[in-house]
């Protein structure tokens, strides 16, 4: 059987829409603490549903600064089993990079190898998207950005199925 593509996931934007200026339908406020940190976010339960049902095209992996701590914070929260993370140098954020595209293009690159992917993140964009064909020999991928004041939403549903038929 071929591989799934990845399913790069974001959290804060796409799973946590921290632009929202109240509550949007769906979602729920959660504190959460490790050690001396408190973060509250917002997170909405469909996310985990509609993740789980993609699982079965996709092979979901954390694209996110929360790292391994999305599987341990995050995870438990939306019904979503342990993920494969993508774990970022210690300076990944101030390496020298290729401005305006993410901080994480090039590691996203290294980490998917040939593999087929989405990127879902709420800071990408066509300088990614460029960024990406500039250092080839990528398999087929979609660069899909989700607004961080809505999050993730049936049309991104929408959109993450379609590709993958
Ligand atoms: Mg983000």
């Amino acid at each position: 059987m071929r591989d799934r593509p990845y399913l790069l996931l974001d959290v804060d934007g796409p799973l946590n829409p921290y632009r929202a200026k109240t509550i949007p339908p769906g979602y729920a406020l959660h504190d959460i603490h490790e050690g001396e940190k408190t973060w509250t976010l917002l997170l909405s339960q469909q996310h985990g549903v509609e993740l789980n049902a993609l699982a079965t095209s996709y092979e979901l992996v954390w694209a996110t600064t929360w790292e391994h701590g999305a599987n341990r914070l995050i995870a438990p929260r939306l019904g979503l089993p342990d993920l494969p993370v993508i774990s970022w140098p210690a300076d990944a954020r101030s390496a020298p990079r290729r401005k305006p595209s993410s901080w994480k293009t090039r590691y996203v690159a290294e980490w998917v190898g040939a593999r087929p992917f989405v990127w879902m993140d709420d800071e990408v964009n066509r300088f990614d998207r460029a960024h990406l064909r500039a250092i080839g020999g990528l398999g087929r991928h979609l660069v899909h950005r989700v607004d961080a004041s809505h999050g993730l939403g049936a049309e991104d549903f929408a959109v993450l199925r379609a590709w993958v038929e």
